[in-house]
C-alpha cells in the first residue's frame, strides 16, 4: 500500500502541482471504512477524489512516536480533511479550493492522544500549569496535528457527530482571516446580504444565538443530569463560538440527518456556509 505515495513523493518533480488520481482500490477501500464519504452523490465524490489527490500533492505527512504512514492513513486524512471544501469546490477545477489549506503544509499523525503542556496565567498573576489531552490541534499558519486512533475510528464515531480531521480543518478554516471566533471568510452577498461587514454580523448573531442555546443545555445537563435531555453534540462545543463552529461542523459533514433533527436551524446555518447555492471561493 506503500507504493503509490512513495512514488508521487520520491521523483524529480517538485513537491505540490503534479496531482496523480487515487488508485480506484484505495479510493473504494477508503469510502468503504468510512461510510459518510460513501454517502456523497458521484459528483461530489468525484470532487472528492480529485481533490484528496491534489491534497497528497501539497501536503507533507510525518509521522510522530514511531507512526509508519501508509497509503490508505494518508488518503484518509486527505479525503476528511477536503470534505469541508466538496461544495465550495469551483466548477471544472475542484483542487482550487485547497487555497483555504494554503497556509501550512504539514500534517502530523500520533498514534494516539497527545498530552500537551499548557499553561496559563491568571488574573493574579499566578501561572498555572496543567496537562491536556489533545486528539489533535491546528494553529495559525502551522501544521494540523491528528491522532491516528481517533482519525482511523471515523467511521464509527460518526453516530456521535464526531470527526477529528474535520474539527482541526474546520479551524483552519476559521484561522482563515487571522482569528479562531467561529467566523470564516464569508463570501459578499453571502445569506443574501448586501456586503461583506454585515455578511460577517448575521453570521455572529445567528452562531452565537445557537451557541448560547446550546450552552443552556449543557449547564442543565450538568446542573440537573438524567432529569433533563442531555445535548448530542460534544459538550466541548460549549468552550467557544469557535469550538461550538468546529465541533457542529463535524456533525453537519458526518451524520447531518441527526444534526437537522436535533437542531434545524444550525443545520441550515452551516449549509449556507458549506453548500453555497453558487459555489464560490471568498
Ligand atoms: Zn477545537
Amino acid at each position: 500500500m506503500l507504493n503509490w505515495l512513495r512514488r508521487r513523493f520520491a521523483g524529480a518533480l517538485p513537491r505540490g502541482r503534479t496531482a496523480r488520481a487515487v488508485p480506484d482500490a484505495l479510493w473504494q477501500a477508503t469510502l468503504a471504512h468510512y461510510p459518510f464519504l460513501a454517502e456523497l452523490d458521484d459528483a461530489a465524490q468525484s470532487r472528492l477524489r480529485e481533490m484528496s489527490s491534489a491534497f497528497l500533492g501539497q501536503k507533507e505527512f510525518f509521522g510522530a512516536g514511531g507512526l509508519i504512514i501508509t497509503d490508505a492513513m494518508a488518503l484518509a486524512v486527505a479525503a476528511q480533511a477536503c470534505l469541508p471544501l466538496v461544495y465550495l469546490a469551483p466548477p471544472g477545477n475542484p483542487a482550487a479550493a485547497l487555497g483555504w489549506y494554503d497556509d501550512f503544509v504539514g500534517v502530523v499523525l500520533h498514534p494516539g492522544e497527545v498530552v500537551a503542556r499548557r499553561e496559563v496565567t491568571d488574573e493574579d498573576g499566578v501561572v498555572h500549569h496543567y496537562r491536556e489531552a489533545l486528539t489533535g490541534e491546528a494553529m495559525d499558519g502551522g501544521p494540523v496535528m491528528l491522532s491516528w486512533a481517533d482519525v482511523a475510528d471515523a467511521g464509527h464515531t460518526a453516530a456521535q457527530g464526531y470527526n477529528v480531521v474535520i474539527h482541526e480543518f474546520v479551524h483552519k478554516m476559521d484561522l482563515r482571516d487571522g482569528e479562531a471566533d467561529g467566523c470564516p471568510p464569508l463570501p459578499a452577498g453571502f445569506m443574501g446580504t448586501a456586503s461583506v461587514a454585515e455578511a460577517r454580523r448575521q453570521w455572529r448573531a445567528r452562531l452565537q444565538a445557537e451557541f448560547e442555546k446550546f450552552s443552556d443545555q449543557v449547564a442543565a445537563a450538568e446542573r440537573f443530569g438524567s432529569l433533563v435531555d442531555t445535548p448530542w453534540l460534544d459538550p466541548y462545543a460549549a468552550e467557544s463560538p469557535s469550538e461550538f463552529f468546529a465541533v457542529a461542523s463535524e456533525a453537519y459533514f458526518v451524520n447531518p440527518g441527526k444534526l437537522q433533527a436535533q437542531s434545524a436551524g444550525l443545520h441550515d446555518l452551516l449549509d449556507a456556509f458549506f453548500r453555497p447555492p453558487q459555489r464560490a471561493l471568498p
